[in-house]
């Protein structure tokens, strides 16, 4: 029986997907580059920390930096080589900006230390945990969340594998499933059995008849069920397929995993079969090379840190046509200014667009409230009124209109006829609403300082008093108690304490009085004392 669907809301068909003719040739691997550049931060999270000098020999599938405390993922040497530097250099990010790298100068591919088969049965679940942590294997749909993270959710009802890939042009997933579906099918089983997931879905556009043939032939007879989704733009984003599959709304500002659905990439599947079986780490991945541009398009299976320009040379990019580069699809994709940034975990499609391919040129016009984009958008926002409010500086009403809410696919800028940017505005609304939240923390964290410092400045007085206080009291008891030794040592007081004064002064009188009679005889009579 079919799986029932319940639908998104808005999406759209984009008139040209442009995925032939790099989906139709087979996956080609890429000549060793001379040399490879490792970020640091290919994932989301810490960027991992370097565990290698300058001038140290490494082997393929080394590790040269390990994952930082919390969220992070590994980096190893995806060849032979020499670390030839660790320090800044550019990387394929939004802002252009450089990034801590690590370089190696190749000498050979290598091999890897432990490329033997080994059967997942015969290790414990923790044994593949470890393997998969260790392999710096992150979510490859372009997340980038480090997959061993969420394999440590128990409970999981559905385990949704991400075949959508619904942007134009990009169709490495498409390949990849046409061509290693048994890899991909084994670390499903993998991924499941960790997760104890009770339910598992296969998700899969219906304009890939070829890799849903290999994945449905490498999923019979087993408890995974393959659903077909119809081609729609952005049916591949976490919160719409989860919609669409199950018929729940992940609630704002949460995460499907709070409801016990855990999803993954294909790729990522294929990385885990990898890493378990063959001990390899994410070292390559499959890139579509594609565009107006480019002589030779097809899907690459490149190392990670290959330079981007060394990838377009060999997929043989014409110069004179080359417009633009384009990491990603032509819909959420970033720019690529420097071609000299390296392929990293996350590249999973490049577009050197030819002349006229991408609507680069056209000019931003006056929003004419046509409601496209609001009919547009799958996250049932209002894209113009945000517009509006964050162009005005209005960020709260921005934020009050659910802004978090927005995953940037870009649908709504793709249908306004006025070409405006709407992403670009969404993106700097944000950032300014995050660095609110940050002098808000900032202030907050000043203000719990000084009451500390106001509670700890009272504490130290009253401690202070109370030391004087107990200094006085230890000095009376000291006097007191030296008084009454001083009056031990006088015996009379001690014998009679309690006669009255009078008397005891008549006693002494009396002892005097007789001292003198005694004396005054002792004279008149020396032999007196003698005789008496
Ligand atoms: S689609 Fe563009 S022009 Fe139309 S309402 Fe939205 S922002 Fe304005
Ligand atoms: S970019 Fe944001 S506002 Fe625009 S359609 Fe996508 S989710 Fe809606």
């Amino acid at each position: 029986m079919a799986w029932h669907l319940h639908g998104f809301p808005g999406g759209i068909h984009p008139a040209r997907m442009n995925k032939s003719p790099a989906v139709d040739n087979p996956i080609e691997s890429l000549p060793l580059p001379p040399h490879l550049i490792l970020p640091l931060h290919q994932h989301s999270g810490e960027p991992a920390i370097p565990v290698v000098e300058v001038g140290q020999k490494v082997r393929r599938g080394q590790l040269i930096a390990k994952a930082a405390p919390g969220r992070s993922a590994a980096v190893h040497a995806p060849a032979n080589g020499e670390i030839s530097f660790i320090g800044f250099h550019a990387c394929p990010n939004d802002s252009g900006m450089h990034e801590q790298c690590i370089g190696i100068c190749t000498d050979e591919e290598g091999e890897l230390d432990e490329d033997e088969f080994v059967d997942d049965i015969s290790l414990t679940e923790e044994e593949m945990r470890q393997r998969i942590a260790m392999a710096g294997i992150v979510g490859l749909g372009g997340a980038g969340f480090p997959t061993e993270k969420k394999l440590t959710r128990h409970g999981t009802k559905y385990l949704i594998i991400n075949a959508a890939e619904c942007e134009p042009y990009i169709s490495c997933d498409d390949r990849l499933m046409r061509e290693r579906a048994p890899q991909i099918v084994e670390g499903i089983h993998i991924l499941a059995r960790l997760l104890q997931a009770e339910k598992i879905l296969f998700a899969i556009e219906d304009n890939k008849p070829e890799a849903l043939k290999e994945i449905a032939l490498a999923c019979f007879e087993t408890d995974i069920e393959v659903v077909v989704i119809p081609t729609k733009y952005p049916s591949g984003a976490q919160k719409q397929l989860v919609q669409n599959l199950l018929g729940i709304e992940v609630p704002s500002g949460q995460h499907s995993t709070s409801l016990g659905i855990v999803m993954y990439n294909v790729g990522t599947c294929y990385a885990v079969s990898r890493a378990i079986a063959h001990s390899e780490p994410l070292i390559s991945r499959i890139v579509t090379v594609t565009g107006d541009a480019v002589q030779r398009p097809g899907n690459y299976e490149v190392l990670i840190g290959t330079p981007i320009e060394y990838l377009l040379q060999h997929a043989g990019v014409h110069s004179d046509k080359l417009r633009r580069v384009v990491m990603g699809g032509p819909i959420m994709g970033i720019a690529i200014n420097n071609l000299g940034a390296p392929v990293t975990k996350l590249t999973n499609c490049l577009i050197a667009s030819g002349p006229g391919e991408l609507d680069e040129d056209l000019r931003a016009r006056e929003c004419i409230r046509c409601g496209d984009c609001v009919e547009a958008c799958p996250a049932s926002l209002l894209p113009q009124q945000l517009y509006w409010h964050i162009k005005t500086g209005a960020y709260e009403r921005a934020e009050n209109l659910h802004l978090d809410d927005c995953i940037e696919c870009g649908a709504c800028a793709y249908v306004c006829p006025s070409h405006i940017p709407l992403v670009q505005y969404y993106r700097h609304g944000k950032s300014h609403l995050w660095l609110r939240q940050q002098e808000r923390q900032k202030a907050e964290h000043a203000k719990q300082r000084f009451e500390a410092r106001q509670a700890r400045l009272e504490r130290e007085k009253e401690e202070k008093a109370l030391r004087h206080k107990r200094a006085a009291e230890a000095r009376l008891a000291a006097a007191q108690a030296s008084e009454a030794r001083a009056t031990e040592t006088q015996p009379a007081a001690k014998a009679e304490p309690d006669k009255p004064v009078i008397e005891q002064h008549n006693d002494r009188m009396s002892e005097v009085l007789a001292a003198v009679e005694r004396a005054r005889k002792k004279k008149t009579d020396p032999d007196a004392e003698n005789k008496s």
